[in-house]
């Protein structure tokens, strides 16, 4: 079932699933918002049409050096960015008559703000984790629940953190079952543009007692039993999670379990003899392989962080607060349009598009 939006497009109505493509628009071009905009730039099944940004940056100057029609967005003037020389494609307003379906990137509580607007004019939306869960009809993590998001007119993916971990309890759960999790979240203080905030030096516990990521998991396993708690650390490189985790049943070894995670798309296992000590020698292999803006969009697992004691298993993982949610947008996309079998499908061809190893 495609949107009727897509289906009202003259000349692009095609049940017999052609070669129509969904159209998105960007709304909120910062750190999430060019990073959506440019892989789904790249699936063959979709045509970004336009990305919007309030006022004229660095980033409003790339996007037009790529090509991309650039919107003013929200309270933005046009001739800010006019008396810059930037060009632009007109009013956010005009981009939305344009689109089959918008990602709202912007700031965190604005895409509530913003949702007032896609539902008058009856557009599709996908939101981030910066809202909270009502702002969308259901919230999506491709791993964890990408059945749950066709058809809806809204999704939000879920945030960073919670992707990071949805995406280890789809393992877990498919696996062996959960009968308790408890992780403690070190959180990197900032993103590496971010230069305002802190903290710079020393570590700062939140006194949200469990945290309130468990709650956001359930999000999308809504039985899971999960207690999270969380530390903010001067980095900007990416948060680490250390988990415990009782599972129902108990797996034949260690080996078993770093297979399964090794076995599911959008997980990178370091073995020992890669040397990879820590979130710097991780983000340097991401510069390495250079896909998107040097991301890493994968859960990050450490082979010899992983030990099983019984039924109880204690892993770290490491998570590119950046891009994790990168593809999760495409894959929401594409579950809202219908545009998969299932979820399996969906990540293969978003993966193959953004270049990320095929599992
Ligand atoms: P950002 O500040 O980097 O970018 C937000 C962009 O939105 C900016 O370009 C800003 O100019 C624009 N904007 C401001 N007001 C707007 C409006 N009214 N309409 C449209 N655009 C507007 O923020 P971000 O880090 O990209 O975060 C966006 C969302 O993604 C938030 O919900 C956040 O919680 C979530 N998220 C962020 C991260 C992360 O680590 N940065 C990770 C996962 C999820």
């Amino acid at each position: 079932m495609l949107g009727e939006r897509l289906y009202s497009r003259p000349g692009s109505h095609d049940p017999g699933g052609g070669s129509v493509k969904v159209r998105v628009a960007i709304n909120g071009y910062g750190t999430i918002g060019k990073r959506v905009a440019d892989a789904v730039s790249k699936q063959p099944d979709m045509e970004l049409v336009g990305v919007a940004k309030t006022r004229p940056s660095f980033e409003a100057r790339r996007a037009v050096e790529k090509g991309y029609p650039l919107y003013v967005a929200g309270e933005g003037k046009l001739s800010d960015f006019e008396a810059v020389g930037l060009r632009t494609a007109g009013p956010v307003s005009e981009l939305f008559a344009k689109a089959d379906v918008v990602v709202d990137a912007a700031p965190d509580k604005v895409g509530k703000e913003n949702r007032k607007i896609y539902e008058k004019l009856g557009l599709r939306a996908i939101f981030q984790g910066g809202e909270k869960a009502d702002v969308a009809e259901a919230s999506f993590n491709a791993l964890g629940n990408f059945d749950a998001g066709r058809g809806k007119k809204s999704l939000r993916v879920v945030s960073c953190n919670t992707t990071g971990i949805a995406r280890a309890a789809a393992v877990l759960i498919g696996g062996w079952g959960v009968d308790h999790w408890e992780v403690t979240l070190v959180r990197r203080a900032a993103d590496p543009a971010e230069s305002k905030k802190g903290p710079l030096n020393g570590i700062v516990p939140t006194f949200q007692l469990p945290s309130h990521h468990g709650p956001d998991v359930r999000t999308i396993f809504p039985d899971l039993t999960i207690a999270t708690t969380a530390v903010v650390v001067p980095t900007t490189l990416m948060h680490v999670h250390v988990n415990h985790v009782r599972l129902r049943q108990a797996p034949k070894d260690t080996a078993e379990i770093v297979e399964a995670f090794r076995r599911t798309p959008r997980f990178r296992i370091f073995a020992p003899w890669e040397h990879v000590e820590g979130t710097p020698q991780v983000m340097e292999y991401a510069r390495d392989r250079g896909i998107g803006f040097n991301d890493m969009m994968e859960n990050v697992l450490w082979q010899d962080g992983l030990r099983l004691d019984g039924r109880d298993v204690y892993f770290f993982q490491a998570i590119h607060q950046e891009s994790i949610v990168v593809p999760e947008n495409v894959d929401a996309i594409r579950a809202m349009f219908d545009l998969a079998p299932d979820g399996r499908a969906s990540i293969a061809m978003t993966d193959r598009a953004l270049g990320l190893s095929q599992t």
